[in-house]
C-alpha cells in the first residue's frame, strides 16, 4: 500500500461537493468520507469497516438515502490511515461515476429485467470520460419489489415490458415522476445513448447535469412511468427467487454507533448470514435462510434498529443537524425522535415528515407533504414544499413539539373517509394548518 499523504485530500465545502474515500468533506464534526460499494460484502467485512471508523473516527456512521456508508468525525491524520485500512480490506468499492441499481437487482423475482450487466457497462465506459459534475448519478431500475423511483438521477433508465418485448424507458433529471422522458430504448441501444448523453455533459463543464439536456430532448414519447407504484419500504422481510431472503434493516435516522453495526453485524455472522448490502432509505440488506434473517430481523428490534414500516421512524427524513453540520441550526434528530413518539398516528406511509437543520434540505430534497427547517429564531414550516420555500408558520425551538402535535390533532380530528395525511395535509391547506400551529399560543 503506497503511503498515504493528507496532501491528496480535497477539504472541499463547496455547495455540491462529494465526499469520497479520498476525499474527505468537512462537517461539524470533522472530516468525513463515504464508502460506496457496487456490490454486497459480508458482515465480517462490514463489522471491520466499522472497527476502522471507530479506531480512526468518531464512532458514528451513516447510511444515507442512496445507501452509502459515510464515516464521521475523521482528522487530518486519521482519514489517510482510514482510507488505507479499507482498501486493505478488498471491497467492491464503487470508483467513479455513480451508477446505481436496486438493491435486489438479480435476485428479485418481480424484476423486469436485470439492470446490472448495463451498469457494469456504463461504470466501465464512464472510466473514460472525465469533466463530469461530482454529484451526477445514473439510475438503471429493472422494476421489481424495491425501485428507486424516488431517488433523483441525472439520467434514469427504467425497464418496461412491452408487446415488443421488454424496453427501456430514459429519462433525464428528476425522479421517475418527475423526470423528463427522453426515449424508449432496446437493450442494445442503451448503454450507447447514456454514453454519448455522458459525453455531451461532460463537454458542457462540472455545473451540467443531466435536466440541462432535457429541454433539447429528441423524443416527445409519453411517459411510460405513469402509475408507477409507490415504493416499497426496505424495511421488510422479501423471498427472492434463489430461495433465499433479504432482510432490509435500519439504524434509527440513518445513524448508528460502530458499537451496534458490529454487533448487528457479529449476530448476522453467527446467524449463517453470508452477505450484506448498504441500500436506499438507510438500510441494510442482510441475505441469508429465512430463519436466520427473521432471527437477525428479531435481535435488530431489539438493539433499537428499524426493522418495519410500522416503525414510525421510517417516516421522518432527517439531515444529521447538530452537531454534525456545521450548517445547522438545531439538533434535528432530536426533535424527529419526538415527532416518532409524539406524532405515530399521523406517519401512516403517505408521506415523510422532512426534518432539515437548515434550508438546504439534504435529506429531502424534493418537495414533501410536511417540511420543517431551522432557521436562527426557530422552526418554520412548510407544507408541500421544499425546506426553502415559503413557509405556512414559524416557532421558537420550544414550541415545535407542541405545534407538530397541534397539527397531528388536527388530521387525526378531520380525516375524511380512507384519506391518508398526505390528502389530508393537502386539502387542509397552509391557512388551516397555519391555525392550527399558532392556535395553542398566547
Ligand atoms: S440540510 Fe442539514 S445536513 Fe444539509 S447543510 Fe443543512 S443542516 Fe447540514
Amino acid at each position: 500500500m503506497t503511503a498515504l499523504s493528507f496532501d491528496r485530500f480535497t477539504l472541499d465545502m463547496r455547495r455540491g461537493a462529494c465526499p469520497a474515500l479520498s476525499a474527505p468533506m468537512m462537517t461539524g464534526d470533522g472530516l468525513l468520507v463515504r464508502v460506496s460499494l457496487v456490490d454486497a460484502i459480508s458482515p465480517l467485512q462490514l463489522a471491520e469497516l466499522c472497527r476502522l471508523a471507530r479506531r480512526h473516527g468518531n464512532g458514528i456512521l451513516d447510511i444515507s438515502t442512496r445507501g452509502n456508508l459515510q464515516i464521521r468525525g475523521l482528522t487530518e491524520t486519521s482519514a489517510p490511515q482510514l482510507e488505507a485500512g479499507i482498501r486493505a480490506l478488498s471491497l467492491p468499492l464503487r470508483e467513479g461515476l455513480a451508477v446505481e441499481t436496486p438493491p435486489l437487482a438479480g435476485m428479485d423475482s418481480h424484476e423486469l429485467a436485470d439492470p446490472r450487466p448495463i451498469a457494469e457497462a456504463i461504470r466501465k465506459g464512464a472510466r473514460e470520460i472525465s469533466g463530469l459534475a461530482p454529484k451526477m448519478s445514473v439510475v438503471i431500475d429493472g422494476g421489481g419489489q424495491l425501485r428507486l423511483s424516488s431517488l433523483l438521477a441525472d439520467i434514469r433508465l427504467v425497464a418496461v415490458g412491452t408487446d415488443a418485448g421488454i424496453r427501456w424507458t430514459l429519462l433525464l433529471g428528476g425522479t421517475e415522476a418527475t423526470g423528463r422522458v427522453f426515449d424508449v430504448l432496446r437493450e442494445t441501444e442503451a448503454v450507447y445513448i447514456v454514453m454519448a448523453l455522458l459525453k455531451r455533459l461532460a463537454a458542457l463543464g462540472e455545473r451540467a447535469r443531466g435536466k440541462d439536456l432535457a429541454t433539447s430532448s429528441p423524443s416527445s414519447s409519453p411517459s411510460l412511468t405513469e402509475g408507477a407504484a409507490a415504493p416499497s419500504s426496505p424495511f421488510s422481510l422479501i423471498a427472492l427467487w434463489n430461495g433465499f431472503h433479504a432482510v432490509g434493516i435500519g439504524p434509527a435516522f440513518g445513524q448508528a454507533t460502530a458499537a451496534d453495526l458490529i454487533a448487528l453485524c457479529d449476530e448476522a455472522s453467527r446467524l449463517g448470514i453470508r452477505s450484506v448490502k448498504p441500500a436506499l432509505d438507510h438500510s441494510l440488506f442482510f441475505f441469508g435462510a429465512k430463519a436466520a434473517c427473521e432471527a437477525l430481523a428479531a435481535f435488530a428490534e431489539n438493539s433499537g434498529f428499524i426493522v418495519s414500516p410500522a416503525d414510525p421512524r421510517s417516516h421522518v427524513a432527517v439531515c444529521p443537524g447538530r452537531p454534525a453540520c456545521q450548517s445547522a441550526s438545531f439538533v434535528t434528530h432530536d426533535v424527529a425522535t419526538a415527532a416518532a413518539a409524539e406524532c405515530a398516528g399521523l406517519f401512516d406511509g403517505s408521506f415523510r415528515l422532512h426534518v432539515s437543520g437548515c434550508a438546504k434540505g439534504c435529506a429531502h430534497p424534493q418537495p414533501a407533504a410536511l417540511s420543517l427547517t431551522g432557521t436562527a429564531a426557530g422552526l418554520s414550516f412548510i407544507a408541500d414544499g421544499k425546506a426553502a420555500d415559503r413557509p405556512f408558520a414559524s416557532v421558537t425551538f420550544a414550541d415545535t413539539n407542541a405545534a407538530l402535535r397541534r397539527i397531528a390533532d388536527l388530521v387525526r380530528a378531520e380525516r375524511q373517509g380512507d384519506e391518508n395525511s398526505a390528502a389530508c395535509l393537502a386539502r387542509l391547506g397552509p391557512e388551516r394548518l397555519s391555525a392550527a400551529v399558532t392556535s395553542g399560543r398566547p
